[in-house]
């Protein structure tokens, strides 16, 4: 497989345009509230750094093995957006799938979401997509560039008391309040995946708890910075913030 100066050329092109669209249409939700982005500063550090281990014996997560998630192409998916919503440049995603013609992907067709932290052998793949919803809501701000900041997660809109679901197994390795994020739980999935639920009313788990795919874990809330009762959603690889509608189930009637 070549890949030509011309493709990376083209590739570049296409994703300044992207950017550019973005910004005139300004796709994010103008209304969305101001929450924990701002000046959680104790949040930049990666999550596994962070929390403490709770259980002897327990380390944060490494696996040792790199990771490989496998995400299937969705109508309307683009390979910046794909790209974008996980960490990577459009030209380490196509390199990682061998695209020598990266402007065309097909709905249902694989893409390797390589990670770059990593240079162990040996390669877990690990499937996403399938993921439960946590709530029911509509999303009311999505992932990434929000104003002139970046939004780690997505915001699902919803009412206080609301429960919120795992929306896979893990374990629970924060539930807590963390300053401007509010009552918050973070589950650690495996293979360097953990995500985070963030403004709760409501703890329904504890540190150290392993929890089951739709476990009740939360009631939504508004605590920390938030204007008005929603779920704030992020989802973490080695710390890195992917857009979790990515991991979640396509289609909304699939909802928990
Ligand atoms: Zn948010």
């Amino acid at each position: 497989m070549t890949f030509t100066l011309r493709n990376k050329k083209r590739l570049l092109a296409l994703a300044a345009a992207v950017i550019m669209i973005t910004a005139a249409f300004g796709v994010l939700p103008a209304s969305a509230g101001i929450d924990e982005v701002i000046s959680d500063g104790a949040y930049q550090a990666p999550l596994a750094e962070e929390v403490k281990v709770t259980q002897p014996g327990e380390q944060a997560v490494k696996t040792g093995a790199r990771v490989e998630m496998e995400y299937k192409v969705r109508p309307g998916d683009t390979l910046w957006r794909i790209a974008a919503g996980s960490g990577l440049t459009v030209l380490q995603l196509a390199r990682a799938n061998n695209l020598d013609n990266s402007d065309i992907i097909l709905v249902g067709q694989t893409l390797i979401i390589p990670e770059t932290t990593t240079t162990a052998a040996k390669t877990d793949k690990v499937p996403i997509g399938d993921w439960a919803w946590p709530v029911t809501g509509p999303i009311t701000s999505s992932f990434g560039i929000r104003g002139d900041r970046p939004h780690e997660g997505i915001d699902i809109g919803a009412f206080t008391g609301d429960t919120v679901t795992a929306p896979e197994g893990g374990r629970v390795v924060w539930a807590a309040p963390r300053g401007t994020y509010g009552l918050t739980v973070i589950i650690d999935h495996g293979n360097g995946i953990r995500s985070l639920y963030a403004h709760c009313s409501k703890l329904l788990v504890h540190e150290g708890q392993q929890v089951n795919r739709r476990e009740p874990i939360a009631r939504v809330g508004n605590t920390g910075r938030s204007e008005g009762p929603h779920l704030h959603m992020e989802i973490l690889r080695q710390g890195i913030p992917l857009d979790p509608l990515m991991f979640l189930k396509e289609n909304l009637a699939d909802k928990a």
